[in-house]
């Protein structure tokens, strides 16, 4: 009994979430390993030819083949989905891979979405570009204005796709809002939750039909692999989700899997850390530089509804300096602790600026739209000792005469 408990349903959802995420999902194999096991296979054996036929028609419970199943990413799987709060999840490659099967596992040529304008720049390449490449018209709207979401509707919309907070901008949707006006319309929402994690905001509460994560960041946590999950319910997983998946492939080596199970093992204590430190950098930020945006500082717009829907703030800060990309690229330059690196919710604290990498693959007309100014920096914040980091950029900010 004891053996399976990560993989019982009816014990692994008393537990809270510090225990989900340590111990769920877990099994044991015949050795009784405590930390999982990594089944870096591609295939499996069968006892008897008549076995090997069962299983193909799916009357014999058991594993065929790892693009369609493998027992370390489905531990990772039922962790993930335990978090999460939902019935089902299933991992992908990588976070595109997973915001890519979202959509067009669903979607077909004659469909419309509408997704937000502020997104992850290959977010938005799937509204703007690939979706409509294929016969599916796409509307882009300010995911701030709940307003906006009702009125794009046509009667061939099939889903709403955004996320929240926003990377770069760290604008604010309204979840519950925005998912009842779906829920109306027969919409499904799909919530890239990668910048809140489901330590700190899970979707579904809010009424999200289908929660999908770049689990490079948060859930990894320590800049090591590329990973990605979709959660959502047992049926959308199963009856919609999964035909696509297992017929094209993007699937997370099992390897991966795996440091992402470790890495989940301690996302409560890492994130809790994090945002507590990203509000003490971001309020000493704020009395230095022009404009700064965090979602657990009152001065961000949205600050009432945040605090709604997350349980901190988060881990990265979005500040605006008057002096264009030369006084940006030169706060880069003059950091000594924090990494000038594109990734984010690593252990390291890592600072970018946007418009010359993450999103200079956009138009200057849509970053524009976006409120990506070349005087944007974008700030993803680590594990280190707070007081390291504030002189760090006490330093560089004198370094550009803030
Ligand atoms: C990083 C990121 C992605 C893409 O994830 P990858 O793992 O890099 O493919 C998608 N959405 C958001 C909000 C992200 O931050």
């Amino acid at each position: 009994m004891k053996r399976k408990a990560g993989q019982d349903r009816s014990i692994t959802q008393n537990w809270r979430p510090a225990t989900r995420a340590v111990r769920g999902g877990t099994a044991r194999s015949e050795y009784g390993e405590t930390s999982e096991a990594i089944f870096l296979t591609s295939g499996y054996a069968y006892d008897c030819a008549a076995d090997a036929a069962a299983r193909f028609a799916g009357d014999q419970p058991g594993m065929t083949y790892s693009r369609l199943q493998n027992p370390t990413t489905e531990m990772l799987e039922q962790r993930i989905a335990l978090l999460e709060g939902a019935e089902a999840a299933r991992t992908m490659a990588s976070g595109m891979a997973a915001m890519t099967a979202a959509l067009l596992c669903q979607l077909q040529a004659g469909d419309h979405l509408v997704g937000a304008k502020a997104a992850f720049g290959s977010c938005r390449w799937l509204t703007d570009t690939l979706l409509p490449k294929f016969g599916i018209a796409t509307t882009v709207v300010d995911s701030r204005d709940t307003e906006a979401w009702a009125a794009a509707i046509r009667p061939e919309t099939k889903v709403f796709f955004f996320e929240t907070p926003t990377n770069p901008t760290l604008d604010v949707a309204d979840i519950a809002a925005i998912c009842a006006i779906a829920r109306d319309h027969g919409i499904t929402t799909v919530v890239d939750n990668a910048f809140a994690s489901p330590a700190l905001q899970r979707p579904l509460e809010f009424g999200a039909d289908v929660v999908a994560y770049s689990a490079t960041k948060m859930m990894d946590g320590q800049g090591r692999v590329l990973a990605g999950a979709v959660c959502g319910s047992e049926r959308f997983i199963t009856d919609t989700l999964l035909p696509f998946t297992r017929n094209t492939g993007p699937t997370l080596s099992a390897f991966n899997a795996w440091v992402v199970l470790k890495g989940l093992e301690t996302l409560d204590l890492r994130i809790r850390r994090q945002s507590e430190t990203a509000l003490r950098v971001a309020a000493f930020l704020e009395r230095r530089v022009p404009r700064l945006l965090y979602p657990g500082l009152a001065s961000h717009p949205q600050h009432a509804l945040a605090m709604r829907q997350m349980s901190a703030g988060g881990t990265v800060i979005a500040l605006m300096l008057d002096g264009g990309r030369a006084q940006a690229h030169g706060l880069l330059d003059a950091l000594r602790l924090v990494d000038i690196s594109n990734n984010l919710g690593d252990s390291r604290s890592l600072m970018t600026h946007p418009a010359s990498t993450t999103h200079s693959g956009l138009s200057e007309e849509v970053r524009h739209d976006m409120g990506i100014t070349e005087g944007m920096l974008r700030l993803s914040i680590g594990l280190e000792d707070a007081d390291d980091l504030l002189e760090d950029f006490d330093a560089a900010l004198r370094a550009v005469g803030l």
